[in-house]
C-alpha cells in the first residue's frame, strides 16, 4: 500500500503548540503516512513572495488531506483554497462528552451529537457593501416596508442559500446520522420564522431530502428555541444541520457545553476532499505558554485518520485520551489541570 500523503499547515499564535506535537504523536503511530509542511503564511511571503505559493497549493492538490492549525490570517489564503477552492460544504463538528472533562453541566453525562455545519455559502460568501451601491434595485424591506434607497446611510450583507448547497450538506447529515448508533435523529435548525424566503428554503429543502431517509428521524426547531434545548437537554440531539453563520456560534456554544474550545474537533467534507482542523481559533492570549489543549486537534486528527481509513488507529488514539481524562492527572488548564500540551500529548501517548 502507497502511504497517504498529508499536508500539515500549523497556523498563528498558539496553533502551532497543539499542531506539532499531535502530528508528532500520530506519526510515531507509524500509520504509513507521509506529512509534509509546504511553505505558508509569513515564511511564504517572506521566502516565495506570497502568503500562499503556487507550490503550496499543488501540495494540497497531490495530498490526500490537509491538517490545518487554526489561522488569524496569515495562512488565510491556504484556508480560502481548502474550503471554497475544494468544496468542502460540510464542516462536521462531533460534541461528545468524555468522564474527565470539565463540563459545566451538572449531568453532561450521555452528550453525544454532531453539528453538521453548511461551510460556503450564507453570509460567509463575503458578499457586503455600501447600502448606496444597491439603491438602485427595485427591493424594499418587508418589514420595514421602504425600498433600500430609503434606509439611510449604512452596509449590507446578502445571506445566500442555494438549492444544491443545501441539498448536499443535508445528505451528508442524513448518511452521518445512518451511520451513527443511537438515536438516528436529523434536527435542523434556522431561523425560518423571520426569514421565510431563505431560511424557509433551507428548512424545505431539508425536509424534501429527510423523504430519502424514511428510517431517520427528522425534526426542525427555529433556532432561538433551539439553542435553549440545545443547553437544557442537549442528550436529545444526534446530528444537527444548518446554515453557516449559526453553525459558527452554535458549535462553539456546543464546546461549552462539555467543557470548552480546546475540545471541538472538526472536519470539513466535500466530494473529492476533505481537511481536519479544531474549531477554535489560535488562542492568541495563551501563545507561547505551551498549554493550549490539543485535545481538539488529536480529535480532529482521529476524525482525519478515519478519512483516510485508518479506523483502528482512530479509535486507539481517542481511547487513550479518554484514559487521559479518566486518570484526571495530566490535564490542561482549561480542564482544571496544570499539564503543558506537550505533557497531556506525552500521556495519550503512553496509552497508545
Ligand atoms: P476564531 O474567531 O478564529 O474562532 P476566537 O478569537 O473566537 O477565534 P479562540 O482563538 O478560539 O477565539 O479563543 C477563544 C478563547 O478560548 C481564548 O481565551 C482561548 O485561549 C481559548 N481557547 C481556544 N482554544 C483553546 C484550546 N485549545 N485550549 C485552551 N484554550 C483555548
Amino acid at each position: 500500500m502507497t502511504n497517504k500523503r498529508v499536508v500539515v499547515i500549523d497556523g498563528e499564535d498558539a496553533a502551532p503548540e497543539a499542531m506539532r506535537p499531535a502530528v508528532e504523536l500520530i506519526d510515531s503511530m507509524s500509520l504509513g503516512i507521509d506529512f509534509e509542511r509546504p511553505l505558508v503564511g509569513e515564511a511564504a511571503r517572506e521566502q516565495a513572495g506570497s502568503a500562499f505559493p503556487d507550490e503550496t497549493r499543488a501540495a494540497i492538490d497531490a495530498s490526500d488531506t490537509t491538517f490545518f492549525g487554526s489561522t488569524s490570517g496569515a495562512s488565510g489564503a491556504a484556508l480560502f483554497y481548502l474550503r471554497w477552492g475544494k468544496e468542502t460544504y460540510a464542516n462536521v463538528r462531533p460534541t461528545k462528552y468524555v468522564a474527565g472533562y470539565h463540563s459545566p453541566l451538572k449531568n453532561p453525562e450521555g452528550i453525544d451529537f454532531i453539528i453538521v455545519r453548511e461551510n460556503l455559502e450564507d453570509l460567509y460568501l463575503g458578499i457586503e457593501g455600501d447600502l448606496q451601491d444597491i439603491a438602485g434595485l427595485n427591493v424594499t424591506s418587508r418589514t420595514a416596508r421602504k425600498p433600500i434607497a430609503e434606509l439611510g446611510v449604512g452596509k449590507y450583507a446578502i445571506k445566500v442559500i442555494t438549492r444544491e448547497g443545501t441539498l448536499r450538506v443535508v445528505r451528508k447529515a442524513f448518511q452521518l446520522a445512518e451511520r451513527r448508533a443511537g438515536k438516528k435523529r436529523v434536527t435542523v435548525t434556522c431561523k425560518y420564522n423571520m426569514l421565510r424566503i431563505s431560511d424557509g428554503y433551507f428548512r424545505d429543502v431539508a425536509e424534501e431530502v429527510s423523504k430519502e431517509f424514511p428510517d431517520i428521524e427528522f425534526e426542525t426547531f427555529i433556532v432561538d428555541d433551539f439553542c435553549c434545548r440545545l443547553i437544557t437537554m442537549p442528550q436529545h440531539f444526534d446530528v444537527i444541520v444548518m446554515p453557516n453563520l449559526y453553525g459558527d456560534i452554535l458549535s462553539d456554544g456546543a464546546a461549552g457545553l462539555i467543557g470548552g474550545l480546546g475540545l471541538a474537533a472538526s472536519g470539513c467534507y466535500g466530494d473529492d476532499y476533505a481537511y481536519f482542523e479544531s474549531a477554535h481559533g489560535t488562542a492568541p492570549d495563551i501563545a507561547g505558554m505551551n498549554i493550549i489543549n490539543p485535545t481538539a486537534t488529536l480529535l480532529s486528527g482521529c476524525m482525519m485518520l478515519e478519512y483516510l481509513g485508518f479506523e483502528d488507529a482512530a479509535s486507539s488514539l481517542e481511547h487513550a485520551m479518554v484514559e487521559v481524562y479518566r486518570e484526571g492527572r495530566c490535564l490542561t488548564p482549561d480542564q482544571g489541570g496544570d499539564a503543558k500540551t506537550t505533557e497531556f500529548c506525552d500521556a495519550v501517548r503512553s496509552h497508545l
